[in-house]
Order: C-alpha cells, then structure tokens, then sequence
C-alpha cells in the first residue's frame, strides 16, 4: 500500500506544484481578467541602431539571417528597409542560436486595421523558439490581456497597454534569461522576461512557467543553452524592421565577497589593541576615522553612518570585509602606529594618528 500512497501524493505535490508556479489567479485568456491601463508613449527616435558589440538579425537589407523551419530560405518579403511577415509561409527562424540576451525589435501593425482580437496585426517574438513575446495590435483592439502586445503570451499581461496606432514603428527591448536545467533535465531556474514596450516598462523580470502556449499548459522540458529566435507568421502582414541582440554574461549571483586576497591570522589581544585610536585624514576638511576593538575583531569607521570590520592577514595589513580594499599600519617596533595607508578604487590615502 506504501507506494501508491506515495504515488497519490507525489500527484498531489506536482499539482500544487505546477498550480503555484502559476502566478496568476486567472485561467489562461480569460476575457474577465483586467487589462493594463492605456499609456500614452512619448515620442522615441527610432530606429534605435544597435550598439558596437550586438549582432544584427536585421538591417533593412536582406533575410539572410533567417530561414524557414524547414531550413530553406525564408519567405517573408523584405522591401523598404523592413520584413513583413507573409500568410502561410511559415515562422522564421534566426540562422544563429543564443541564449541569455538583450533583444531590440522594431515592428508595425498593418493599416488599414483590419480584423479584431487576435486577428488583428498578430505576430509574436519567440525567445529560443520556445518563449512568446506577444505582437498584436493592441491599439484601441480588445483582447484577453494575458494576449494582448508585449504578453507574454498566456502568462502575463503587460503592466500597460502602451501600443502605438497601426502602421506607426513601435519598440520592443527584451531582457531574457534562458531557463537552467541540471544535468537530468530538471529546472533549476524558470525563464526570466523584462521587456519595454515603445520605452515603457510592461513586464518586470516575470519568471515563466514554461513555453508559452495556445489553450495547452505545457511544463519546460530541458532544452539546449542556446536555440533560434522565432518570429511568427499568424497570417497578418506584421513588419519588422532593426532587429539587433546582445548576447549577455553568465547571470551574476549574488554571494558571498570573493575572498582571494591571501591568508589570514588571528592576532593576539595586544596586537590589536595597539592599533585602536583616532585617525585623520588632511583635506579640505578634516576627517576623523576611528579604529576600534570589539572582541577578538578590528572594526574601523571611515567617517561613514557604520563600522566595517578589517580583516587581518599580517599584524600591520588588513582588507575591508566587503570592499577590495586594503589598509596597512606603519607600525614601528615597541610603539602604537603612526598612522596607517588605505588603498581602495586605484588610490591610496595616507592617515596620521591624533590619539
Ligand atoms: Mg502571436
């Protein structure tokens, strides 16, 4: 009896599971689920070139660096220094694969408006093919919000519907962060989406939980580090123009200092107390820093709202706890310090001792 009941609540724990990776009260497109407010954008200079280190997927020039699915050339036109997505060619699909990136899209809804909801002006940005950044046009066009532009779609609805009218260039700037996967193919990290709509911030580093569908609630499978970039072809002639990324760094986690800065000692009661004292520092105005004692530790105050504590690693040179700094006594034998060097960002400052 012991494994079906483990079993049963194996299933238990994996619906909760799956229904509180949710973060929406709501089921998927539904219409009574609120939209974001309508703002207004500002005016922006578009095109917005790429930057010296991007890769450009589109210059206005040519698809060659798009194929169809298939892997044949693809069969959006590109004329007039954008592409436009052509009825029942097909998605298309980046020649490169990436991963973590910066993404910049340019892309207009056609005029006349013709249709309504999802028929109207849809295409869609999908991160590593998998991921859909919603493109519709959500200009004075009702829909369900979780599908509306700049959705990531049928998860979240952009924090504000900040769509330009139909045949006007609008912007997307995407910061995506793949999922992470261990070594069996579980998730260690869901996808990460931050994304300005025409310079208006609509989604704010929203965790997905998993591909983006229609209808289906699909759990992430592990996939590969670096994929295609898809743009999608839902029979509406969507334009795009000045596609460009980024590649990013590997995610930064934050840690622990880095504490490569050599051994450390532990010094003797007598050893730090002769360091103990008022410190100053000649400028224009006087600064007082103040080193002090609190149990077997050596704290100073650099003129600062709190203590930071040194870290001994000789008896006269000690590095700050969280900073690359170090600072060195000029201890002479028999006698207290007569004063000490602090050396931080490049520079090194001398301090004299008043008492
Ligand atoms: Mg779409």
């Amino acid at each position: 009896m012991k494994q079906p009941m483990l079993a049963a609540a194996g299933i238990l724990f994996f619906s909760l599971r799956v229904l509180s990776q949710s973060p929406a009260q709501w089921l998927a497109h539904d219409m009574n689920r609120p939209r974001p407010p309508v703002v207004k954008p500002s005016d922006q200079k578009l095109p917005l070139l790429p930057p010296s280190d991007a890769v450009v997927l589109f210059d206005g020039r040519n698809l060659s660096q798009w194929r169809s699915a298939d892997g044949s050339p693809a069969k959006w036109i590109a004329v007039n220094g954008y592409m436009e997505s052509v009825k029942d060619s097909g998605y298309i699909f980046s020649q490169g694969t990436f991963g973590d990136i910066q993404l910049h899209v340019e892309w207009a809804a056609p005029v006349p408006a013709i249709g309504h909801s999802q028929g109207r002006g849809n295409s869609g940005v999908f991160l590593m093919g998998l991921y859909e950044i919603q493109v519709l046009d959500s200009y004075e066009n009702e829909t369900y919000a979780d599908g509306q532009a700049a959705s990531v779609y049928g998860q979240y609805p952009p924090l504000a519907n900040a769509s330009r009218p139909p045949g006007e260039w609008q912007s997307y700037d995407i910061v995506f962060r793949r999922p992470r996967f261990d070594r069996s193919g579980g998730l260690l990290k869901p996808a990460r989406i931050t994304l300005l709509h025409n310079g208006v911030l609509v989604q704010d580093g929203v965790e997905l939980w998993g591909p983006t569908n229609w209808l289906q609630h699909s759990p992430y499978q592990a996939h590969p580090d670096r994929l295609p970039i898809s743009l999608q072809d839902h029979g509406n002639p969507v334009r795009f123009r000045n596609v460009w990324l980024r590649e990013l760094p590997e995610w930064s986690e934050a840690g622990p200092a880095n504490t490569k800065r050599g051994p450390t000692v532990v010094l003797r009661s007598q050893e730090l107390d002769r360091l103990v004292g008022r410190y100053e520092r000649q400028t224009a105005n006087k600064l007082i820093f103040t080193i002090k004692r609190d149990g077997g530790k050596l704290l100073g105050n650099f003129a600062g709202p709190s203590d930071i504590e040194l870290v001994p690693h000789s008896e006269r040179e000690f590095s700050l706890r969280w900073t690359a700094g170090r600072l060195a006594f000029d201890l002479r034998p028999g006698a207290k310090p007569s004063g000490f060097t602090i050396f931080l960002g490049g520079e090194e400052y001398s301090v004299k001792r008043v008492e």
